[in-house]
């Protein structure tokens, strides 16, 4: 079974709607998404409305949870807090309450869902390798799935070896048939990895693959959106550096 997985859409229509036009073109079957739906960008209702016209299974993020007042914007960057603020002001009641529907983790199937990590679903960046190790010894299986960061990486463990990691470019492809793994597919709206392209993976859960995909879409249309809604200028100029 093939399943296409999607984190921090963060409210990019325009990058959301490139890349379920691409995952149509696979074989996947399914569509899972990390969270971070909404937060950043400037079409939270078109972006919570695609998510459930089309996802199996979903997850929040930390951006959802601030939307939803379970999470204190205080604990959150001055852009961000702006951000969600605005969201909670122009945000269809629901899908509030789809977005208030949603946990920060998924752990009772073959693969662990997690916004941030295994140890700490909402807030818990796992970029090192030494974090990477305590979050694979608490995943209930093999495979864990971790949006939050924006970067397309994976850490692996295998049989009596210690944890590596690496960052993932398009169109890398790797086995997954053995050992324990962390999976982040990277970001649709808003990727921080220098690559500006809307990142997500596609998963091959019979042949035990997991490929790390790029698509290109509308950066200069979604940064517009942005400054048309007044949302902080920053927020539109990351976009086209993919940071
Ligand atoms: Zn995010």
């Amino acid at each position: 079974m093939q399943v296409a997985v999607l984190s921090d859409i963060h409210s990019n229509r325009h990058a959301l709607e490139a890349v379920l036009d691409d995952v149509r073109r696979t074989g996947a079957r399914e569509l899972w998404c990390l969270g971070d739906l909404v937060g950043y960008g400037a079409d939270p209702n078109d972006c919570v409305a695609l998510v459930r016209e089309h996802v199996t299974l979903c997850i929040a993020g930390n951006h959802d949870l601030a939307v939803t007042g379970e999470l204190s914007l205080d604990d959150f960057s001055a852009g961000a807090a702006l951000a969600a603020g605005w969201t909670q002001e122009v945000i269809a009641t629901d899908h509030l309450d789809y977005l208030e529907s949603l946990r920060p983790l998924l752990a009772d199937g073959e693969v662990g869902l997690y916004h941030g990590s295994p140890r700490d679903p909402v807030w818990e960046y796992v970029v090192g390798v030494l974090l990477a190790e305590l979050c694979l010894d608490r995943l209930p299986g093999r495979l864990g799935l971790i949006g939050h960061s924006h970067i397309a990486l994976s850490f692996d463990r295998q049989e009596g070896l210690p944890a590596t990691g690496s960052a993932r470019r398009d169109g890398e492809t790797v086995d997954i048939g053995t050992g324990s793994w962390l999976l982040n597919p990277g970001s649709v709206g808003q990727p921080r990895d220098g690559d500006p392209r809307a990142a997500w993976l596609l998963l091959d859960l019979t042949l035990g693959t997991a490929s790390w995909r790029r698509t290109t879409y509308d950066v200069a249309g979604a940064a517009a959106a942005i400054r048309a809604a007044r949302l902080p200028d920053s927020l539109a100029d990351r976009l086209q550096y993919g940071q």
